[in-house]
């Protein structure tokens, strides 16, 4: 694991890559992994735009669980070590598909959120931005939060299904890991865009990458190092940055 350390050092302009697996480790269920929501609910309904339209009640009624609870949860030290990394300036971005705040709360502060964010919500009627505390209070009860303009339906910020993923964050994000000269993909199977092509840009501009996953990736064969192991490769980093070995 001595080579994670050169990659790190030896990098000039450092990029990473989370996906659910990271938060794996702060208790939180991973969408698409071995136990993943999808395996066991139907996650893809709640994040259905067409859905939500229709009946808004369907997705509060069930990401009360999972998404209102968000505030309960704590970093880990995958996301104490890429916070760190920020602070020591290796880390120039981190690009992530979770929308559970994690990376902000372990000190993150150069964060590119893809699928959106859970904090932000708004009226799907008239757009107005919903006020947080509100919303997040009748989500907990698994009500529908109402706009007090024009009593519209309040939706989280989140990209759903049959969403486009917000323009913003997109752009910088390719920009991002075309800069890269070295991207560590992080807790994600890249299998959903955009992640399917993020490390793509990184490699054609000669930029090398890292893999961490517990399952096989399509990048896995182009990848300078490959770990499955998450949890191990983070006690690792953390322990070398205690040491200032890092
Ligand atoms: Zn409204």
């Amino acid at each position: 694991m001595e080579e994670i350390i050169d990659f790190i050092k030896g990098a000039k302009h450092l990029v990473a890559f989370t996906g659910a697996g990271v938060s794996v480790l702060s208790g939180i269920k991973d969408f698409r992994g071995k136990n993943g929501l999808y395996k066991t609910m139907n996650a893809e309904k709640i994040f259905d735009l067409n859905v939500f339209m229709q009946d808004p009640s369907f997705y509060y009624t069930h990401a009360k669980d999972f998404v209102y609870n968000l505030d309960e949860k704590e970093p880990a030290c995958t996301h104490r070590v890429l916070a760190k990394l920020e602070q020591k300036g290796y880390l120039k971005a981190l690009i992530t598909q979770n929308i559970d705040m994690l990376h902000q709360k372990a000190g993150n502060t150069k964060v590119l959120e893809v699928h959106g964010s859970a904090t932000i919500h708004y009226c799907i009627k008239c757009g107005k931005e919903a006020d947080k505390t509100d919303s997040f209070e009748k989500a907990k009860n698994g009500e529908v939060p109402r706009c007090k303009f024009c009593n519209g339906a309040i939706k989280p910020a989140i990209t759903f299904f049959g969403e486009s993923l917000p323009r913003k964050a997109l752009d910088e994000s390719i920009a991002e890991v075309r800069q890269a000269d070295a991207l560590m993909v992080l807790g994600s199977s890249l299998t959903v865009y955009p992640a399917a092509h993020l490390p793509a840009y990184t490699l054609e501009n000669g930029g090398h990458i890292m893999i961490v996953n517990d399952m096989p990736t399509s990048f896995d064969q182009y990848a300078t190092l490959k770990y499955n192991d998450l949890g191990t490769v983070f006690e690792y980093l953390e322990k070398m940055l205690n040491e200032e070995r890092l």
